[in-house]
């Protein structure tokens, strides 16, 4: 923590400053400029709060130079993580694509859609049993026979199944069926939820909060990691800004801040972050250059009837196009598809 004194800051404030530092068991190396003091204060206290020292009489700001995460960080685990999901690699050099629909609805709808995204290359199947609706009145999922349609479906076509488990109460029933744990952007920040999937031997991909910064998403992925769970994957899905045009903001550059400041894998989602079909294959274009390790993405062979998100999910022979141009994009940045 760096502690820049006012210019009018007098020796007396400076003094106090640096003893209440003391107090709080940093070391303080002093700098005395021609107008401002610097103060390093070196030592990690994960419990203190900088707010402390901004309030002293004669602080100018005080910048925090540790991160407050640490099995997340990139300084823990210099080489990115890979996890081995079924013989399916997430993270390191390849790229890794899960498609799907938003819901699983019935057994025709899931086997169809899972025939037509295997075939064209996706390795995971996406398909959600439990579904947090914003309204209470909109269809909620199949439950449990929705979880065994999506795993005997991604069976019969060789793919590994990903799919949200929307409360702790549903941690076991959701990993008899699936591969990866979903954590739904609205469970961000449930902490006691986020403990108990650190306990699950499953990897758990976890969804960016709609108003969180990379920081608070990164201080969830430390709440499953120090519970146990080492596989966590990172997904961003857009964040709610000011702007309406599109459903959310996909924010393409936490992609290579989260490559900057953490081992851990991200994945991309541009359906839930754009909203609308027509720009799905661009935003995972973009996602891909920007370095995502993966896409997740809603394919739906009947769109107009699905029973959520159908306006912003791909037709099969769409998603067999982003296949084809983020594979260009991923060898052009010495990567290769999964
Ligand atoms: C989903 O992927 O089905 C979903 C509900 O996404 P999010 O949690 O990002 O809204
Ligand atoms: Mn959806």
């Amino acid at each position: 923590m760096v502690v820049v004194t006012e210019a009018r800051a007098t020796e007396k404030q400076i003094e106090n400053i640096i003893k209440v530092l003391h107090e709080h068991g940093f070391d303080v190396h002093r700098s005395t400029g021609v107008q401002h003091t610097v103060l390093g204060a070196i030592g990690v206290q994960p419990e203190f709060d900088h707010r402390q020292i901004e309030l002293l009489p004669g602080v100018a700001e005080v910048v925090r130079i540790t991160e407050p995460y640490k099995l997340a960080s990139h300084a823990f685990k210099r080489n990115g993580s890979v996890f081995d999901v079924g013989g399916v690699k997430i993270g390191g050099d390849q790229v890794v694509i899960m498609a799907g629909p938003c819901a699983v609805e019935n057994d025709t709808q899931i086997y169809t859609i899972a025939e037509k995204v295997s075939k064209a290359g996706a390795r995971v199947l996406r398909g959600g049993a439990f579904k947090p609706r914003t309204s209470p009145y909109s269809f909620q999922g199949l439950g449990e026979e929705g979880l065994k349609l999506l795993r005997s479906a991604a069976d019969s076509f060789q793919l590994k199944v990903i799919t949200e488990v929307m409360d702790k109460s549903l941690i076991s029933l959701v990993e008899k069926y699936t591969d990866i744990l979903q954590v739904g952007a609205r469970n961000m920040q449930n902490f006691t939820f986020l403990k108990e999937l650190g306990k699950s031997s499953k990897p758990v991909m976890l969804k960016r909060g709609m108003a969180a910064t990379i920081e608070e998403w990164l201080m969830s992925a430390e709440y499953i990691l120090s519970g146990g769970n080492e596989q966590v994957i990172l997904c961003e899905r857009g964040i709610r800004t000011f702007e309406t045009a599109t459903r959310n903001t996909m924010d393409i550059g936490a992609i290579p801040v989260i490559k900057k400041k953490s081992h851990l894998p991200i994945i991309a989602d541009p359906s839930h972050a754009i909203g609308i079909r027509d720009k799905v294959i661009p935003m995972a274009r973009a996602a891909v250059a920007a370095g995502a390790d993966g896409i997740i993405v809603e394919v739906h062979h009947d769109p107009d009837h699905a029973k959520s998100d159908g306006a912003q999910s791909l037709f099969p022979d769409q998603f067999t196009q982003l296949m084809r141009e983020v594979r260009i994009i991923a060898e052009a940045i010495g990567r290769s598809l999964a």
